[in-house]
Protein backbone atom coordinates (compact mmCIF):
# COMPACT_ATOMS: atom_id res chain seq x y z
CA UNK A 1 0.00 0.00 0.00
CA UNK A 2 1.32 3.05 -1.09
CA UNK A 3 -0.03 6.80 -1.14
CA UNK A 4 0.23 10.45 -1.56
CA UNK A 5 -1.93 12.33 1.02
CA UNK A 6 -2.20 16.01 1.17
CA UNK A 7 -3.04 17.87 4.22
CA UNK A 8 -4.90 20.94 4.40
CA UNK A 9 -6.78 23.16 7.02
CA UNK A 10 -5.99 26.37 9.03
CA UNK A 11 -2.93 28.03 10.64
CA UNK A 12 -2.74 26.53 13.99
CA UNK A 13 -4.96 23.64 13.59
CA UNK A 14 -2.38 21.39 14.18
CA UNK A 15 -1.06 19.87 11.44
CA UNK A 16 2.86 20.08 11.98
CA UNK A 17 2.65 18.87 15.52
CA UNK A 18 0.63 15.89 13.42
CA UNK A 19 3.60 15.38 10.72
CA UNK A 20 5.94 15.11 13.62
CA UNK A 21 3.70 12.92 15.51
CA UNK A 22 3.44 10.33 12.55
CA UNK A 23 6.78 11.05 11.27
CA UNK A 24 8.90 12.09 13.99
CA UNK A 25 12.89 11.32 13.83
CA UNK A 26 11.88 9.64 10.03
CA UNK A 27 11.08 12.91 8.17
CA UNK A 28 12.88 12.30 5.23
CA UNK A 29 15.00 15.34 3.99
CA UNK A 30 13.48 16.24 0.29
CA UNK A 31 16.27 18.32 -1.68
CA UNK A 32 14.91 21.47 -2.69
CA UNK A 33 14.31 20.69 -5.99
CA UNK A 34 11.68 18.44 -5.39
CA UNK A 35 9.82 21.07 -3.66
CA UNK A 36 7.73 23.26 -6.01
CA UNK A 37 4.59 25.74 -4.86
CA UNK A 38 2.03 23.04 -5.93
CA UNK A 39 2.93 20.54 -3.24
CA UNK A 40 5.82 20.34 -1.03
CA UNK A 41 6.82 16.90 0.75
CA UNK A 42 6.26 17.25 4.18
CA UNK A 43 7.15 13.61 5.27
CA UNK A 44 7.09 9.65 4.73
CA UNK A 45 5.85 7.35 6.57
CA UNK A 46 6.97 3.73 5.90
CA UNK A 47 5.38 1.06 7.76
CA UNK A 48 5.95 -2.65 7.67
CA UNK A 49 2.88 -2.82 5.03
CA UNK A 50 2.41 0.71 3.38
CA UNK A 51 3.81 3.84 2.43
CA UNK A 52 2.63 7.23 2.75
CA UNK A 53 4.09 10.44 1.42
CA UNK A 54 2.63 13.30 2.77
CA UNK A 55 2.22 16.82 0.52
CA UNK A 56 1.26 20.43 1.81
CA UNK A 57 -0.92 22.37 -0.25
CA UNK A 58 -1.21 25.86 0.43
CA UNK A 59 -3.33 28.51 -1.49
CA UNK A 60 -6.73 26.47 -0.84
CA UNK A 61 -7.87 28.52 1.89
CA UNK A 62 -9.94 32.17 0.83
CA UNK A 63 -8.06 34.09 -1.55
CA UNK A 64 -7.57 37.64 -0.65
CA UNK A 65 -6.69 39.16 -4.31
CA UNK A 66 -6.07 37.55 -7.72
CA UNK A 67 -3.22 35.75 -7.07
CA UNK A 68 -4.73 34.34 -4.70
CA UNK A 69 -7.51 33.30 -6.87
CA UNK A 70 -4.86 31.37 -9.13
CA UNK A 71 -3.15 29.76 -6.39
CA UNK A 72 -6.39 27.91 -5.28
CA UNK A 73 -7.02 26.67 -8.77
CA UNK A 74 -3.67 24.96 -8.28
CA UNK A 75 -4.22 24.00 -4.97
CA UNK A 76 -7.67 21.85 -6.37
CA UNK A 77 -5.32 20.62 -9.25
CA UNK A 78 -3.13 19.33 -6.34
CA UNK A 79 -6.27 17.67 -4.70
CA UNK A 80 -7.48 15.86 -7.50
CA UNK A 81 -4.43 14.38 -8.10
CA UNK A 82 -3.22 12.77 -4.59
CA UNK A 83 -4.95 9.76 -3.30
CA UNK A 84 -6.25 11.12 -0.15
CA UNK A 85 -7.10 14.95 0.98
CA UNK A 86 -7.27 15.14 5.16
CA UNK A 87 -9.12 18.50 5.80
CA UNK A 88 -8.26 18.89 9.73
CA UNK A 89 -10.08 21.12 11.87
CA UNK A 90 -9.75 22.06 15.33
CA UNK A 91 -12.22 20.94 17.56
CA UNK A 92 -12.57 23.36 20.08
CA UNK A 93 -12.90 26.05 17.51
CA UNK A 94 -16.30 23.77 16.13
CA UNK A 95 -17.70 24.78 13.03
CA UNK A 96 -17.26 28.19 11.08
CA UNK A 97 -17.71 30.52 8.54
CA UNK A 98 -13.65 29.51 7.07
CA UNK A 99 -14.94 26.00 6.77
CA UNK A 100 -17.76 26.98 4.37
CA UNK A 101 -15.70 28.17 1.78
CA UNK A 102 -13.38 24.90 2.37
CA UNK A 103 -16.26 22.97 2.07
CA UNK A 104 -17.35 24.66 -1.29
CA UNK A 105 -14.21 23.95 -3.10
CA UNK A 106 -13.71 20.50 -1.84
CA UNK A 107 -17.13 19.94 -3.39
CA UNK A 108 -14.79 20.18 -6.96
CA UNK A 109 -12.19 17.67 -5.87
CA UNK A 110 -12.26 13.55 -6.67
CA UNK A 111 -10.28 12.21 -4.36
CA UNK A 112 -11.96 11.03 -1.07
CA UNK A 113 -11.53 13.34 1.90
CA UNK A 114 -10.93 12.92 5.63
CA UNK A 115 -12.37 14.77 8.06
CA UNK A 116 -9.77 15.21 10.94
CA UNK A 117 -10.92 16.83 14.00
CA UNK A 118 -8.00 17.22 16.07
CA UNK A 119 -7.49 18.73 19.52
CA UNK A 120 -10.04 16.36 21.16
CA UNK A 121 -8.07 16.39 24.67
CA UNK A 122 -9.82 20.09 24.78
CA UNK A 123 -13.13 19.11 24.71
CA UNK A 124 -15.77 16.53 26.42
CA UNK A 125 -17.13 13.57 24.42
CA UNK A 126 -20.96 14.96 23.79
CA UNK A 127 -19.16 18.22 22.36
CA UNK A 128 -17.33 16.30 20.03
CA UNK A 129 -20.78 13.50 18.69
CA UNK A 130 -22.58 16.80 18.45
CA UNK A 131 -19.30 18.36 16.15
CA UNK A 132 -19.23 15.58 13.98
CA UNK A 133 -22.75 15.65 12.81
CA UNK A 134 -22.68 18.74 12.38
CA UNK A 135 -20.20 18.21 9.65
CA UNK A 136 -21.98 15.16 8.48
CA UNK A 137 -24.49 17.29 7.01
CA UNK A 138 -22.29 19.61 5.65
CA UNK A 139 -19.99 17.26 3.52
CA UNK A 140 -19.87 13.26 2.57
CA UNK A 141 -16.54 12.25 3.81
CA UNK A 142 -15.13 9.03 3.34
CA UNK A 143 -14.55 9.08 7.19
CA UNK A 144 -14.66 11.45 10.09
CA UNK A 145 -11.63 10.46 12.51
CA UNK A 146 -11.45 12.45 16.26
CA UNK A 147 -7.33 12.20 17.07
CA UNK A 148 -5.26 14.60 19.46
CA UNK A 149 -2.27 15.57 17.83
CA UNK A 150 -0.81 16.53 21.01
CA UNK A 151 -1.10 13.33 22.82
CA UNK A 152 -1.39 10.77 20.04
CA UNK A 153 -4.91 9.37 20.90
CA UNK A 154 -6.05 7.89 18.04
CA UNK A 155 -3.32 7.98 15.28
CA UNK A 156 -2.62 4.12 14.83
CA UNK A 157 -6.21 3.66 14.36
CA UNK A 158 -5.94 6.90 11.83
CA UNK A 159 -3.15 4.86 10.45
CA UNK A 160 -5.39 1.70 9.70
CA UNK A 161 -8.22 3.64 8.24
CA UNK A 162 -6.21 5.43 5.54
CA UNK A 163 -4.38 1.85 4.97
CA UNK A 164 -8.07 0.70 4.57
CA UNK A 165 -9.80 3.14 1.95
CA UNK A 166 -6.75 4.31 0.05
P1 LIG B 1 -0.32 24.19 12.22
O1 LIG B 1 -0.25 25.68 12.04
O2 LIG B 1 -1.59 23.65 11.64
O3 LIG B 1 0.89 23.48 11.71
O4 LIG B 1 -0.44 23.93 13.81
P2 LIG B 1 0.70 23.48 14.85
O5 LIG B 1 1.02 22.05 14.71
O6 LIG B 1 1.83 24.46 14.75
O7 LIG B 1 -0.08 23.65 16.25
C1 LIG B 1 -0.57 24.91 16.71
C2 LIG B 1 -0.71 24.85 18.22
O8 LIG B 1 -1.70 23.89 18.60
C3 LIG B 1 0.56 24.44 18.96
O9 LIG B 1 0.66 25.20 20.14
C4 LIG B 1 0.34 22.96 19.27
O10 LIG B 1 1.04 22.53 20.42
C5 LIG B 1 -1.16 22.95 19.53
N1 LIG B 1 -1.75 21.62 19.24
C6 LIG B 1 -1.59 20.85 18.15
N2 LIG B 1 -2.27 19.70 18.26
C7 LIG B 1 -2.89 19.72 19.46
C8 LIG B 1 -3.75 18.80 20.17
O11 LIG B 1 -4.10 17.71 19.70
N3 LIG B 1 -4.19 19.21 21.40
C9 LIG B 1 -3.84 20.40 21.95
N4 LIG B 1 -4.32 20.68 23.16
N5 LIG B 1 -3.03 21.26 21.32
C10 LIG B 1 -2.56 20.96 20.10
MG1 LIG C 1 2.53 24.23 10.57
Amino acid sequence: KSGFIAIIGRPNVGKSTFMNQMIGEKIAIMSDKAQTTRNRVQGVLTTDDAQFVFIDTPGIHKPKHRLGDFMVKIAEDTLNEVDAVLLMVNAEEGYGKGDQYILDRLQQVTSPVFLIINKTDLIESDQLLQLIENYKDKYLFEAIIPISALTGHNLPQMQDELKKRI
